[in-house]
């Protein structure tokens, strides 16, 4: 249709000390998309994660996000234009409730200056006021709205899972991308965490892309499955067709 995909990858490459972890990784996210990033323990994911978003510097190829260039910028840069990526590592503080943290998630955002909180004027007020309408607000299309005033510590595991989500969404990115969002969850826990999700893009975020080892929850949420294998991209389709590829399936045997 002519319209520039969200987020492009070109010929993306990873070199560690000769070790190429990723080699000539090209492609797209459409605005309205959920893709799924698969592949087998060490294939290459979280490698090209941390080049789409800044923390690593590829070897070669480029990112366009938006149709900017921002191969070599920032992290802080690249998340402040929209692209904002979650960790393995959990980004809740224990002792601040539910709320809270997702203020917090707004702050560290960047979003609004902390310290212009300390001399507040008008203008200021009304930020704050807005801050924590977006806050109940992303809380409570997370489904945790009864959770609200919780402390964190007194969440289970799928409540946990979700609130990250929601920290992350207070940044409020436009390319959402998480790094294995539903680990350690059990499959009932994980089909409430993938409804969920299913929800955002078009109401809270322009599109999703998620690394995940939980098959179903990947293949129940993506419109489109892109899998890694040893750094290169071995297939790409709709999730009924990636379930079905022959060479998938071996990739993964063979690491079994
Ligand atoms: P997993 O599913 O286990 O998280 P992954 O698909 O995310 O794996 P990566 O973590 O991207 O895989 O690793 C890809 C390859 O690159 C692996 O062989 C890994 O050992 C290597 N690698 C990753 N990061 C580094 C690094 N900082 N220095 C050297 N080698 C690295």
């Amino acid at each position: 249709n002519g319209k520039s995909p969200l987020l492009r990858a070109d010929t993306l490459c990873m070199n560690f000390g000769g070790i190429m972890a990723v080699k000539d990784f090209s492609f797209h996210i459409d605005a309205g998309e959920t893709v799924g990033l698969i592949g087998p323990n060490g294939a290459g994911k979280t490698t090209c994660f941390n080049m789409l978003t800044g923390f690593y510097s590829p070897s070669n190829g480029r990112v366009l996000f938006k149709g900017e260039d921002i191969t070599n910028r920032k992290p802080h840069a690249i998340a402040r234009l929209g692209l904002v990526r979650s960790f393995q590592k959990t980004n809740v503080m224990k002792r601040l409730t539910v709320f809270e943290n997702v203020l917090t998630g707004h702050y560290m955002a960047g979003r609004q200056s902390l310290l212009s909180t300390f001399f507040p004027g008008e203008k200021v007020r009304r930020a704050e006021r807005e801050a924590r309408e977006s806050a109940a607000e992303i809380v409570e299309t997370m489904g945790l709205s009864h959770r609200m005033n919780a402390p964190a510590s007194l969440l289970s595991c799928g409540e946990l899972r979700l609130l990250e989500v929601a920290v992350a969404l207070a940044a409020k990115p436009s390319l959402l991308m998480l790094d294995e969002p539903a680990a350690g969850l059990n499959s009932h826990e994980a089909t409430t965490f993938g409804a969920v999700l299913k929800t955002l893009v078009g109401r809270s975020i322009d599109a999703l892309l998620i690394v995940e080892h939980n098959m179903e929850l990947v293949m129940s949420v993506s419109d489109r499955i892109v899998v890694l294998n040893f750094g290169r991209k071995l297939a790409e389709g709709k999730p009924t067709d990636i379930l079905e590829n022959r060479e998938v399936a071996e990739a993964y045997l063979g690491k079994a």
